[in-house]
């Protein structure tokens, strides 16, 4: 396992490594209107460093009435459909506006939502279930709400994972015997095409890593190359299951069974429900991961051979599949920060990991007056990664 950095350091480092650049050329023309303007935004200096397609800084103006009406009106199914032409909206500076949000990874998409709901309240109330509700029936179960201050918030940047990247890779090298070591380092020349093998040292290896995109796996003989997730891959992914599943459901809604007495048949279709829901949830993540795949042996995939290629157990067995889950699980950045909820039912202290309980569905712009049933909400919400 990676070291896992304290959070102080983290902060130093991020504090120490982030490049102080200069605002964009775009303010040359009329410098006093566009820095009045930019000072009236939400300045996002995004964890991921300009490293996958979001720029290392964006702006951002602050949701309208209509945004935030938009976003109240919008399906849970279909909010992040909502909101990227809204965060498209709202971004502001030539850099920013020729970026389409729907190219964020996860990780920049949440870090935007955490950054503008900042501008309109700090103190969050996010949502967790404490294992004392595990053991009630499901319908019982009830969602703790735990207060965190947005603003205090912990973060990681591309770079400190990369250097602790290196470290468990230097590692992972020294754990060779000679002959593996030699055996890898063959490979190694033989995939990065270098001639002269000698000057191949651990160190070299482990001072070449860089984390950008692509990134390349191989099985046996198939090379295939991917990237992290982005918006649009979880949109298309929603719309085409959303489709599948529609029929299903409707038909589930629809059905009479005569002499089942209705409480009966109410609670037998709840039940069918969430297992419709679970096996839709479960494939959704299943394409969401296969739209993140490009090529296979330098071929450029189309969607359907995405998918075709995730199921293929030949191509892809499942050792393949947890090797990619682990990779991209070493590779999250963004928000790291693990938050304390003392449970007001049994007083056991939850520790949240935030970077992968943070939902899309908490962090839109609304108070307590239009906000929706949360419990509701949060069951449907989208939750990303691991
Ligand atoms: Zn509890």
């Amino acid at each position: 396992m990676a070291e896992i950095l304290s959070e102080e350091e983290i902060v130093k480092r991020r504090e120490r490594k982030r490049p102080e650049k200069p605002l964009n050329n775009d303010i040359e023309t009329s410098i006093d209107t566009n820095i009045e303007n930019h000072a009236k935004c939400a300045k996002i200096e995004y964890e991921s460093m300009g490293r996958f397609s979001t720029p290392a800084v964006l702006y951002f103006k602050d949701y309208s009435v209509e945004d935030i009406n938009d976003i109240v009106m919008s399906s849970p199914e279909n909010l992040i459909e909502t909101l990227v032409p809204i965060l498209n909206k709202m971004k502001f500076g030539k850099e920013s506006e020729e970026f389409d949000v729907a190219m964020m990874t996860t990780e920049d998409f949440i870090e935007t939502l955490v950054a503008l709901k900042i501008r309109i309240a700090k103190d969050h109330k996010h949502p967790y279930m404490c294992d004392c509700q595990y053991a009630l029936p499901e319908a019982e179960q009830k969602l703790e709400e735990g207060n965190i201050d947005l603003t205090q918030l912990q973060y990681k940047s591309i770079e400190d994972v990369e250097e602790e990247y290196r470290k468990v890779a230097l590692e992972d090298l020294n754990s060779l015997s000679e002959e593996e070591w030699i055996e890898y380092r063959d490979k190694y020349a033989k995939d990065e095409n270098i001639s002269n093998i000698e000057t191949i040292t651990k160190e070299t290896i482990v001072e070449k890593i860089k984390i950008k995109e692509p990134f390349t796996i191989y099985s046996d003989d198939n090379k295939i190359t991917f990237r992290l997730s982005r918006i649009a891959d979880v949109i298309k992914a929603q719309k085409i299951i959303d489709k599948e599943f529609a029929p299903a459901f409707k038909k589930l809604q629809n059905r009479v069974e005569h002499g089942v007495p209705g409480d009966v048949l109410k609670a037998k279709k709840q039940e069918e429900f969430e297992e419709l829901q679970k096996q839709k949830a479960k494939k959704l993540m299943v394409y969401i991961k296969a739209y993140s795949l490009l090529t296979l042996n330098d071929k450029v995939l189309s969607d359907k051979e995405k998918v075709d290629l995730m199921i293929n157990r030949e191509i892809f067995p499942r050792q393949i599949t947890r090797d990619m889950d682990s990779f991209l699980d070493q590779l999250k950045h963004g928000i790291y920060h693990t938050q304390e909820f003392t449970c007001p039912k049994c007083g056991k202290l939850n520790k949240e990991e935030l970077q992968h309980s943070l939902s899309v569905a908490e962090l839109l712009p609304l108070d307590s007056k239009n906000n929706r049933d949360n419990k509701q909400h949060t069951r449907l919400n989208i939750r990303f990664g691991a």
